[in-house]
């Protein structure tokens, strides 16, 4: 499946959710809907830990998703060895989220954890098939 891009009114909860969760991590899985990442199924429990959320991504069962998105506490946006070892597992598009968590402060990541375009797009829900 292409991605065109991420719906922004995705982004912007994505950044709410990181924001909101700082300095804990938050991490979900990034679902898409005609080649647009429109959901994110969000971890559950994500509020009894502050270090292992990418970790608790492995435990998720198996369900179809285009990546993954997740938090860190800092400016520092690299993918940690556990992010590639996650990245590698699931999907092609990686979201990683840092301080401040606005529109600029994230970047995303392939499979293979390079750096990839993931363009933003505006996308109107209604009138818009099935959502
Ligand atoms: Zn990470």
């Amino acid at each position: 499946m292409k991605i065109k891009g991420i719906a922004r009114d995705t982004l912007n909860f994505i950044l709410e959710v990181s924001k909101f969760m700082a300095p804990q991590e938050f991490a979900g899985l990034l679902q898409e809907k005609n080649g647009i990442i429109t959901e994110v199924l969000l971890l559950p429990g994500t509020e009894s830990s502050n270090t292992n959320a990418v970790l608790k991504l492995y435990m998720m069962p198996n369900i179809k998703a285009v990546g993954s998105v997740h938090s860190h506490p800092g400016l520092n946006r690299s993918p940690s060895q556990a992010d590639r070892r996650l990245f590698s597992k699931t999907g092609n598009y990686h979201i990683i989220v840092g301080r401040p968590y606005d529109t600029q402060s994230w970047t995303c990541y392939d499979r293979g954890g390079k750096i990839i375009e993931l363009p933003v797009l505006d996308v109107k829900f209604e009138g818009y098939g099935d959502f």
